[in-house]
């Protein structure tokens, strides 16, 4: 076997991995379905009508999970993976825009934040649609909502909110952007529809804050998207797409027939394999809602955890802002202005098999343009050992340092 293939230690690499979103970690019986179904082509659906039965239950119980109030006004897609999702939902959004405007000459825009996924970016220049850029307001990392305001025309095909930024950690307040856009639309019969990128909050906020009101329940949210390889506990690769019926363009779908009952698909629908649905499919049926609340609720102890144990090192600071709802997780600087001491611990730390990435810290940091930031992601799998091993690191480095 060649050098590559069997060097490459998958377990450690994959869970020491601090930054990734993704799922790593899948218990034994998980793993055993997600293997058993490697095999199926999951779009033969005529072959495999179970493997269709399994995607409908996952996404009608995200459907139940986003509070969408009759489940046959809206619909749900199977993805690779939020990315994906997320350039359906601004062609859905794009279309729905046109059906209003058919004369319009001006060019469709998207109104975005700051901290907004990058996929929101390679989505827009695809689909030529311009992108509006809302500044976060510095002190409280939440939406400038008169830039909103003033952004907002004629040509605003959405406006999008993230459940737990990237950079950030933070998830948006929808409802507050919810209000502005009530407020707007009340003088046009053209309903502009938010879009919330929920990658990897839509599996936390409704076990964890389930009195947040971001999904459905707002009058204007009209699509989320959510990965199932993220919080939904699903090796990589499976996202969805949920929407409302109305602004689904139905000329875009596909006619399928699953079981004698036609069935609309919009048209990325490429050959993956079932194991990501199936295992998908047996976590809500073993787990249920309760199971995925536990699990969250066990990721924000070890968060608490980990937070208790960077507070020894006065080299470092933590910038997760804690005003607002945010997932699991770390964003760190160094606290002296050495900012090359954050990039030499990742040098470090990668000697001893984890990897932390360091990223350029605008988005998080008011005005400084060259300061880093490092994301540590409490995922599951992630276990307590792991986070003594890792706090025993970085102490190792820093007394190590001379200075
Ligand atoms: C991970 C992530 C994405 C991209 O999702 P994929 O499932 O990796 O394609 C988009 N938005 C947010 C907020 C994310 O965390």
């Amino acid at each position: 076997m060649d050098d590559l293939l069997r060097d490459f230690d998958t377990k450690n690499r994959a869970i020491k991995n601090l930054g990734a979103f993704s799922s790593t970690y899948m218990p034994k019986e998980a793993e055993e379905i997600f293997i058993k179904f490697s095999s199926i082509n999951a779009v033969d659906s005529c072959a495999y009508p179970e493997v269709e039965e399994m995607s409908q239950y996952c996404g009608n119980f995200l459907l139940d999970m986003f509070h969408a109030s009759s489940p046959e006004r809206y619909q749900f897609f199977p993805t690779s993976g939020s990315s994906e999702a997320i350039f359906l939902a601004i062609l859905l959004f794009k279309n729905y825009w046109k059906a209003y405007h058919p004369d319009s000459t001006i060019k469709p825009n998207l109104i975005i934040h700051q901290t907004s996924h990058v996929a929101f970016i390679s989505a827009a220049k695809a689909l030529d649609v311009e992108l509006k850029i809302v500044e976060k307001d510095h002190e409280s990392l939440t939406w400038n909502l008169s830039q909103l305001k003033e952004n907002i025309d004629k040509g605003t095909i959405g406006v999008v909110c993230t459940l737990g930024a990237t950079t950030t950690l933070v998830m948006d307040e929808v409802e507050k952007i919810n209000a502005v856009l009530e407020s707007i639309s009340g003088h046009s019969d053209y309903l502009i529809p938010i879009h919330v990128d929920a990658a990897s909050g839509g599996f936390i906020a409704p076990f964890i804050y389930p009195d947040f009101i971001w999904d459905f329940r707002l009058s204007h949210v009209k699509s989320i998207n959510v990965s199932s390889h993220k919080y939904g506990l699903v090796y990589p690769s499976l996202g969805w797409l949920c929407v409302d019926e109305t602004i689904c363009d139905d000329k875009l779908k596909n006619e399928n027939t699953y079981l004698g009952k036609s069935m609309k698909r919009l048209p990325l629908h490429f050959s993956h394999s079932a194991s990501h649905v199936a295992t998908q499919f047996y976590h809500f049926k073993n787990l249920g809602r309760s199971g995925y609340a536990d699990i969250m609720q066990d990721l924000y102890r070890k968060n608490k955890l980990i937070v208790e144990g960077l507070k020894e090192f006065p080299e470092l600071e933590m910038i997760t802002p804690s005003h607002l709802f945010s997932i699991p997780g770390v964003i760190m600087r160094a606290s002296n202005q050495r900012q090359d001491d954050l990039r030499s611990l990742s040098q470090y730390l990668i000697k001893l098999g984890w990897h932390l990435p360091v990223f350029n810290n605008n988005a998080v940091d008011q005005g400084a343009s060259q300061t880093w930031a490092a994301r540590i992601v409490i995922r599951y799998g992630l276990s307590n050992d792991l986070i003594c091993q890792l706090l025993g690191d970085i102490k190792k480095y820093f007394s190590s340092k001379f200075y």
